[in-house]
């Protein structure tokens, strides 16, 4: 599928998305015929003697070849038409409510990832963009808070950080679209692997590409992916270009990279996941255990509906003993490291009470788990041992 020509034509892609992503969509360099990619780190780009500017490249900032391949992967992926990375997570995020036009209404999720929630309520509410924050577990709730007309976007973020809610991505995309509203899918924790969103009805799909899309703790990088190329998609664009968000040249070429593993990583990271979940569910010093995967979690059903080939890498435990049973309890983990941010090789755990704050729905007793590719058996011998280590300090 090399398209030697013309940029940004997407080829409908005819394999499977674990071939597309190990390959990378099969693009060769057109100069040399190098396999990997190289680094285009050019600023700016040559005009021709007519003044005409030959691939209508004209300046990185909007048109950077570095670009190119990601984007074209990630759609692909996903299964949309066009996509666009970002600096970060965050860009991504902040570029599709800032093409919104205040006073356009817009529904959220309570629980939701939270530097955007507290992003939204600081700096997008005083803007004037008009915001509830809504149960998004509950469609009753969500077609409650909707006002047709005026509702312009509706957000949601399934898997949600750091409970783990599932959110019904076809029921609610009903709901908005019923309203007149554009329904967008922070799919962080899903991944494509797990969850294509278009194909529940979401319009546009956002990525921290930090997390399991790059997959190596490396590059801060960020994703939108839209199904169809519509105005709403013309605005973020001119906003990513002219609000400068961009990634930078050698992160995108990370990004290609990381992505080529995402299928393998993922698909390991699932399987340990479930074992640990179901290991750490019938553990004495846990008080319960917040997994998609396991049958009694709220969510279960709804996951299984739109999510295949297993429940995620990331899951919450809650401790008993509270917060203090929880701090030792991270405080005595050696292969798990202490440390924010998920979907990396490696496993990592957080308090996040300790991070999120007095208004935040997290309890105090709950370590965030992101579970990456170690051995399973390893992972659980070092949560067990780091439990013994806690309850015996906690009721000494
Ligand atoms: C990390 C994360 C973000 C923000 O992405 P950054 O790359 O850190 O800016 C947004 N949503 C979810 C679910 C995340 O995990």
């Amino acid at each position: 599928m090399n398209d030697l020509s013309g940029r940004k034509i997407f080829p409908k892609a005819t394999q499977h998305p674990s071939t597309i992503a190990a390959q990378g969509l099969g693009w060769v360099d057109e100069a040399n015929h190098a396999l990997t990619p190289g680094v285009h780190v050019s600023s700016t780009f040559l005009r021709d003697t007519q003044n005409r500017l030959p691939e209508g490249r004209l300046y990185a900032r909007a048109d950077s070849p570095a670009y190119d391949q990601p984007e074209a992967v990630l759609a692909a992926l996903e299964g949309g038409e066009d996509a666009m990375v970002f600096a970060s997570g965050m860009a991504a995020a902040t570029c599709a409510f800032q093409s919104l036009t205040p006073p356009d209404h817009v529904v959220a999720p309570k629980i939701m990832y939270w530097a955007l929630r507290h992003w939204l309520v600081t700096f997008c509410r005083p803007w004037g963009l008009e915001i509830d924050l809504v149960d998004m577990t509950d469609l009753d709730a969500v077609k409650r808070a909707v006002r047709p007309g005026k509702t312009k976007l509706v957000w949601a973020e399934t898997p949600a950080n750091p409970l783990w809610d599932v959110t019904d991505i076809a029921g609610v995309a009903e709901i908005a679209h019923a309203a007149g509203a554009r329904f967008i899918v922070d799919s962080t924790a899903a991944t494509p692997v797990l969850t294509r969103p278009f194909e529940h009805g979401a319009d546009v799909v956002m990525h921290s590409a930090t997390k399991y899309l790059n997959g190596h703790s490396d590059v801060i990088a960020g994703a939108l992916v839209t199904r169809t190329r519509d105005e709403f998609w013309e605005r973020a664009q001119a906003l990513r270009s002219q609000g400068g968000g961009i990634l930078g040249s050698f992160e995108s070429w990370l990004l290609t990279r990381g992505m080529r593993t995402l299928y393998p990583r993922v698909k390991t990271q699932v399987a340990n996941a479930q074992k640990f979940a179901e290991h750490c569910t019938r553990h004495p010093a846990v008080l319960k255990v917040l997994y998609p995967g396991l049958p009694d979690f709220a969510g279960h059903k709804v996951a299984a509906k739109q999510m295949q080939g297993g429940f995620g890498g990331m899951m919450s435990v809650r401790v008993k003993g509270g917060a203090e049973a929880a701090l030792a309890t991270a405080a005595n983990l050696h292969i798990f490291k202490r440390a924010t941010s998920l979907g990396g090789v490696e496993s990592l755990v957080e308090h996040r009470a300790t991070l999120e704050g007095p208004d935040s729905p997290v309890p105090p007793d709950l370590l965030r788990l992101s579970i990456g590719i170690e051995d399973a058996s390893d992972l659980i011998g070092d949560f067990e041992q780091a439990l013994a280590h806690a309850h015996a300090r906690v009721t000494a």
